[in-house]
């Protein structure tokens, strides 16, 4: 009798495996979090190296680790990014495969569906040889994928021979508005096909889950349904204290290093909507020029600024630029979400990294986009053209955002009528974001029918 109990009460098991980045570890500890609202039991992986920053998971979450073979210093010990990709390919399978081992030695242990960052497609293979469920997770939006999909499927030769790209359910794309890696394709060429790889095995997984909302790419989820009949939008996976605040307590961040509250502080005597912030992620690094045309128009404006400058790029700052100020403060990091959320926030300079975009979004906060680099500048685009909520700086002829470029396009957004107009969408886009993650919206749906698909 106790056996059988054990087993009609044993939790269904997801593993949740994260490529080790902030834009990748953020919106895949919200989606576990999700699952464990839903009564699924879920073990977070990461590399080691990525899980000595991360450090904690919020509990009844547990925490493990694979190798990337970069165990002391991450990334930075590989001479490139290729060095990096074939080594996490080798010692990552074997690792992951010990982990999915270890886990099957008991009943009550084993897992039931792994969800995989797309950037592994090797995880999925390894799933497959264990004949575990597997769900690959696309941390990036769905032109995006669709761009490296069809690229992926050779419709779109590269190096790019085209002026204007035309692909199924996709609005004409100039090609600056592609991911970056077809451009540099010549200079690069590694970093490409990395990403189309993600879509090599992707029709072996038994769902594919994408971080979006069905309202913002309706047409492309319904020409991906067609193609992959367990294609699911499940996002925005942000914390819901943020969005449909059914759980007020969700006030945990993502991963953070900081300091969280001198920034709230020092918002906190700022008037309405009076603050640009400014903040490029967690991996973008500008050229020292950029960085002086960012400060000159930072100080120059009449515009209170928060600038997050994170440590490794302090150096390019301009010498002598004041760091905490009456009028602006640079920190090396904060919390962004509660940042955006915050009511002296007016508008939000960006690199248009997918999350950073969905969360200013999630908070009614018009941009300004300073693409920077990868899906990013294809994200500026949209902004501007399709979901109109910020308006992409002008780069000049040696792709740099001159200060007047960036004070007008400020003003714009912080003095004009677009500011207002660019706010009401964001906020109708925050709107519709709430109601699909909220019970009985489209990305709720998606969750329940994913978690019953392996829950019996
Ligand atoms: N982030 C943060 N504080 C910062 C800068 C970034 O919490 O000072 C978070 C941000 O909220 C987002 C992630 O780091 O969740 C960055 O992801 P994104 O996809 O925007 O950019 P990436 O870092 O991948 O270029």
């Amino acid at each position: 009798i106790m056996e059988k109990k054990n087993i009609a009460t044993r939790r269904a098991h997801c593993l949740v495996l994260a490529y080790p980045a902030y834009g990748h570890i953020n919106p895949m500890l919200q989606l576990s979090k999700v699952l464990l609202r839903e009564g699924v039991r879920v073990t977070f992986v990461t590399t080691i190296f990525y899980a000595n920053i991360v450090q904690k998971v919020p509990p009844p979450i547990t925490l493990e680790t694979i190798s990337d073979g970069f165990d002391e210093v991450g990334y930075t010990g590989a001479a490139s990014h290729k060095e990096y990709t074939e080594k996490f390919c080798e010692v990552g399978s074997l690792t992951f495969a010990e982990l999915l081992e270890k886990h099957g030695r008991s009943e009550d242990d084993r897992v039931d569906c792994v969800i995989y960052d797309s950037f592994f497609p090797w995880a999925l293979d390894v799933a497959k040889r264990f004949e575990i469920v597997s769900a690959a997770y696309l941390t990036q939006n769905m032109t995006v994928n669709s761009i490296y999909y069809h690229a992926q499927m050779g419709k779109l030769q590269v190096p790019l021979k085209q002026d204007e790209i035309s692909l199924p359910t996709l609005p004409k794309l100039q090609p600056q508005d592609l991911p970056t890696f077809f451009l540099t394709y010549e200079k690069q060429p590694f970093l490409l096909p990395f990403l189309l790889d993600q879509f090599s095995n992707i029709n072996k997984a038994d769902w594919i889950l994408c971080n979006t909302l069905y309202d913002m790419d309706k047409e492309i989820v319904d020409g991906f349904k067609e193609i992959w009949p367990k294609f699911r939008c499940i996002g925005p996976n942000i914390p819901s204290f943020f969005l449909d605040e059914q759980y007020e307590d969700d006030q945990d961040y993502g991963v953070t290093e900081l300091k969280r509250d001198e920034c709230i502080e020092w918002l906190d005597d700022k008037p309405k909507d009076s603050v640009v912030y400014v903040s490029f992620g967690s991996i973008a690094s500008f050229e020292k020029e950029q960085m002086e045309e960012i400060a000159c128009c930072l100080k120059e404006c009449s515009h209170y600024f928060l600038w997050v400058v994170r440590k490794s790029e302090e150096a390019n700052l301009p010498k002598g630029f004041e760091k905490k100020t009456e009028k602006g403060f640079v920190v090396t990091w904060c919390s962004q979400l509660k940042v955006l959320a915050h009511e002296a926030i007016g508008c939000f300079v960006t690199h248009c990294g997918w999350n950073s975009t969905l969360e200013t979004l999630c908070l009614g906060v018009p941009t300004i986009a300073i693409p920077f680099w990868s899906d990013q500048s294809t994200n500026a685009k949209l902004m501007e053209d399709v979901w109109k909520m910020g308006i992409r700086a002008p780069f000049d002829e040696k792709k740099v955002v001159r200060r007047e470029a960036l004070k007008h396009c400020i003003r714009e957004i912080m003095e004009n009528e677009k500011g207002n107009e660019l706010k009401n969408n964001a906020n109708q886009w925050r709107t519709l974001a709430v109601k699909a993650v909220k019970s009985g919206g489209s990305s709720h749906k998606s969750i329940l029918e994913f978690v019953n698909s392996f829950f019996h």
